[in-house]
């Protein structure tokens, strides 16, 4: 099955895309670790991203169809792909439909996940993931269970991203009613919207995006 989750950004999307991956063996793709991570090894495009990210714009288009290109090509996705963080724009849904149909693949469901405005501060604002496996925690709702040992691997190295701070907060907001929002008509318009309440408990949220998947 390939799947998007579409969500403003807090909303849970990568929380609830692990939990699919452990189920189902799918693959995750998410374009904000893969921009993430190209700041990290210092590529040519990922020191091109870091201000942008920072500040909570969306990079280029063509960036991340590249990098969603890239990983489709790997074939790793074969038993299904769970896309999370994109496709954000009108553009990226049109290019995600153009190289799923040339990879004799198709998008499966869209969920949509509504969490309110303030729970996506809350939210945003107490995050933080284990720097060794990524899994995502926060400081109310999802604690480790040993606060000096990540609950999936051990490690005991946690961090907080640089861009969820207030402003940049407040920006990607924007941008996501700006420019992602209208891909909620533009999917129900296709027949492909599903869509969830995000504001329960994770395993609550799980639960929902399941029977959503169920034909
Ligand atoms: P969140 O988890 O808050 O939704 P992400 O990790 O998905 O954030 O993305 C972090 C940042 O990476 C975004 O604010 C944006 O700058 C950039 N980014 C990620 N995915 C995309 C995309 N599909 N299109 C444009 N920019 C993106
Ligand atoms: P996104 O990928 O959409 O930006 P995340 O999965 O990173 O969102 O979740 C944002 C924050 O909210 C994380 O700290 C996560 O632990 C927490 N979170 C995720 N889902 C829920 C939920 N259903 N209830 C409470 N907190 C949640
Ligand atoms: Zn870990």
């Amino acid at each position: 099955m390939n799947i998007i989750l579409l969500g403003p950004p807090g909303a849970g999307k990568g929380t609830q895309a692990r939990l699919l991956v452990e189920k189902h063996g799918f693959v995750q793709l998410s374009t904000g670790d893969m921009l993430r991570a190209a700041r990290t090894s210092g590529t040519e495009m990922g020191k091109q991203v870091a201000a942008v990210m920072d500040r909570g714009d969306l990079v280029t288009d063509e960036i991340v169809i590249g990098l969603i290109a890239e990983q489709l090509d790997t074939g790793a996705g074969a038993k299904g792909v769970i896309f999370d963080g994109f496709p954000r724009t009108l553009a990226q849904a049109d290019a995600l439909s153009e190289l799923l149909t040339g990879r004799g693949a198709r998008l499966d469901a869209v969920v949509e996940m509504r969490v309110d405005d303030e729970a996506v501060i809350r939210r945003i604002s107490g995050r933080f993931t284990c720097d060794r496996c990524g899994e995502v925690y926060h400081d109310d709702t999802k604690r480790p269970a040993d606060p000096e040992a990540c609950d999936k691997c051990g490690e005991n190295k946690f961090k907080r991203r640089a861009d969820d701070n207030a402003d940049s907060v407040r920006t990607r907001l924007l941008a996501y009613y700006r420019e992602t929002s209208p891909l909620i008509g533009y999917y129900y318009a296709k027949g492909q919207l599903r869509s969830v309440d995000g504001m329960g408990e994770i395993d609550a949220v799980h639960t929902a995006i399941e029977s959503a998947l169920r034909p």
